[in-house]
């Protein structure tokens, strides 16, 4: 049932179009890049831009980055790479309050994790939009002194109210006629720290009128007396986003600067904007263009940011990393893949459509790359005694377990057998169901890569539930010998030596929704907590998986895909997590 990496054909991504009817047209080909973000007169000194295109990653440092990131990561940095281009990773960490290094640390481990590099034949494209503040500042007072941008001083509410709505038009602010040097001095007084909080704000100077709001004379510049992770108190004054972004991208030179639909109705602004700093000989042309894709809803997922942190801060999992949670850092201490996310971003493709991919599509992903990277083990969940009675005592022999069916080359390894097996309990049933070919008095199975075996019967507690089954095993019948096809039977279980096993914990993650779409039809998200998302066992493992180091990787035969916790495991006593089931057996519960 699963998927071959080759079946699902890639989506359509129609940026890629785009970057493509760009390239065949030369519409970058005279960009000249300064090694370094710069104005146009710094890149006009320089040779041409070797990057054919520049697209860009510009996460702001105030969180952990989600399933929703990785695609525009992927998307990012893959343009580029296919293209002969360069990807920025920018940190737009324009906003004072809410940044921390953490997040930036967090953040770049995330991206690395991915697979996506900034840094290439000598450039090292890792910013941070802070560092522009200087030339955002000039470049607002460029705009004051050619007529663009106004220093307004009515209120908060005053302005809402003067904003006008979606059927009438604004209505100009009494300070909007006031002189050029007026408003340099304003603005120079505004960054001097001469104002509190809120008293005066640099508007852009468009059209009150103007259909879309947006351009609505939009706010360029606040006064916010706060300190800054990376300059400090050097500045009081702060660039809105919808200002400081269309310039960190013209700085940087992008050339595709790509972004989630809810942008849309920024674009005219953001054309606006650089339109008149290129006019004023500051900004290299052709300006970036924004281009807009819709961004990925998943179902069983949240992935609103307030969500995410309220789960995290009342506790309804144990941290940002959690295994349950659709964080990259999640995600990775689940086990899931760097190229699973890669190939779901390659299915699901990019448009400018809303849709709802099905959480099924993205562990499917998982698994097919997970089919092709894992070895195989072997691991007994619920484990029962299985006793061979004609078996010598205290003697044990090796059975050898290919590492990987696809991959002959990876070898086989021993794994012992002796007199004592853990088999998995619903490998044996007093009263067989109709069809059922494992273990039951009287029925012969393979334990896999030893021998057949006939069932005689089990042994039970007071309680009528089985403590141990019983059989006996056909000594000419061991896998890979002459006789090992002299008995044919139907069942063939998996084992685990009993003497030589290693007790583990284990546990077994699922969907930490049980909806679809948690948190809809007047029901607080919380209400969809599965329970069961979450469930520790001890579990019987082979021997060699003692060894497994953290973030190492399995398939445990028949049940699906484990890795060491690369946080709880201890050397030579390693914790696996299930990062994804063998099969799409999801069915929604409770
Ligand atoms: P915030 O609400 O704090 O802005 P955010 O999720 O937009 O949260 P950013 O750090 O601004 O976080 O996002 C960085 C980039 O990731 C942006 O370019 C944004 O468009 C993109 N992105 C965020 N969420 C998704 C998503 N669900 N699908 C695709 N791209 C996304
Ligand atoms: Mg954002």
């Amino acid at each position: 049932m699963s998927h071959s990496n080759n079946s699902v054909p890639p989506a359509a991504n129609f940026i890629k179009n785009i970057v493509e009817a760009d390239l065949a047209a030369g519409k970058h080909a005279a960009r000249r890049w300064a090694g370094h973000p710069g104005t146009a007169a710094e890149h006009a000194a320089a040779p041409l831009d070797p990057a054919k295109i520049r697209t860009r990653f510009p996460p702001e440092p105030n969180g952990y980055l989600h399933f929703g990131h990785a695609k525009s990561i992927l998307l990012n940095f893959g343009l580029a790479e296919q293209f002969g281009g360069r990807c920025h990773l920018r940190f737009d960490d324009t906003n004072p309050e809410k940044e921390e290094q953490e997040y930036v640390d967090a953040i770049i481990d995330a991206v690395h994790w991915l697979g996506c590099s900034w840094e290439k034949d000598g450039e090292t494209n890792l910013y941070y939009a802070s560092n522009y503040f200087d030339w955002m500042a000039q470049f607002a007072e460029t705009l004051i002194r050619n007529g663009h941008a106004y220093v307004d001083s009515q209120s908060a509410e005053e302005m809402r109210a003067n904003r006008g709505t979606l059927s009438e038009p604004g209505k100009d602010s009494p300070f909007r006629s006031r002189s050029t040097e007026e408003n340099l001095d304003l603005f120079a007084r505004m960054k001097a720290g001469e104002f509190p909080d809120g008293t005066h704000i640099l508007r852009a100077r468009i059209d009150m009128a103007a259909p879309n709001i947006n351009l609505r004379d939009p706010a360029i510049y606040r006064i916010r007396h706060a300190t800054h992770h990376n300059t400090g108190d050097k500045w009081c004054i702060y660039p809105m986003y919808t200002f400081a972004h269309p310039i960190e991208d013209a700085l940087e030179n992008i050339t595709h600067s790509i972004c989630t639909l809810e942008f849309e109705d920024q674009r005219p602004f953001y054309d606006w904007l650089l339109e008149r700093l290129a006019e004023a000989g500051l900004l290299q042309r052709p300006l970036p263009q924004q281009i807009e894709f819709s961004r990925l809803n998943l179902t069983y997922v949240v992935l609103s940011k307030r969500k995410l942190i309220q789960l995290v801060e009342e506790k309804h999992v144990e941290g940002w990393d959690d295994p349950r949670l659709p964080t990259l850092v999640g995600a990775r201490r689940r086990g899931y893949t760097a190229a699973g996310f890669r190939l779901f971003a390659e299915r699901i493709g990019v448009s400018k459509n809303d849709s709802l991919i099905d959480y099924s599509e993205l562990e499917n992903c998982m698994r097919d790359t997970m089919n092709e990277s894992d070895q195989r083990r072997i691991a007994v969940l619920d484990p029962v005694k299985l006793i061979i009675t004609n078996y010598p005592e205290s003697t044990s022999e090796e059975c050898f377990a290919p590492n990987h069916p696809l991959k002959p080359e990876l070898g086989k390894r021993a794994v012992p057998f002796s007199r004592e097996l853990w088999i998995e309990r619903e490998d044996f049933m007093e009263a067989p169901s109709k069809g059922y070919h494992r273990l039951y008095p009287g029925n012969m199975a393979r334990l896999r890569y030893g021998y057949v075996v006939k069932c005689t019967g089990c042994e039970k507690d007071a309680d009528g539930r089985v403590t141990a089954v019983l059989c006996e095993y056909l000594p000419e019948t061991k896998s890979g010998t002459p006789g090992a096809d002299s008995v044919k039977v139907k069942g063939n279980l998996h084992w685990v030596s009993v003497a030589h096993a290693y007790t583990a914990e284990v546990r077994l993650y699922d969907r930490l929704f049980k909806a679809a779409a948690p948190g809809t039809g007047g029901r607080d998200f919380l209400e969809d907590i599965n329970p069961e998302s979450k469930i520790v066992i001890t579990a019987q493992l082979e021997p060699a998986l003692k060894d497994a180091q953290p973030e190492e990787r399995f398939q445990f035969e028949r049940h699906g895909y484990f890795v060491a916790d690369q946080v709880d495991s201890k050397p030579g006593a390693p914790v696996f997590n299930r990062a994804v089931t063998l099969k799409d057996s999801w069915t929604p519960k409770g």
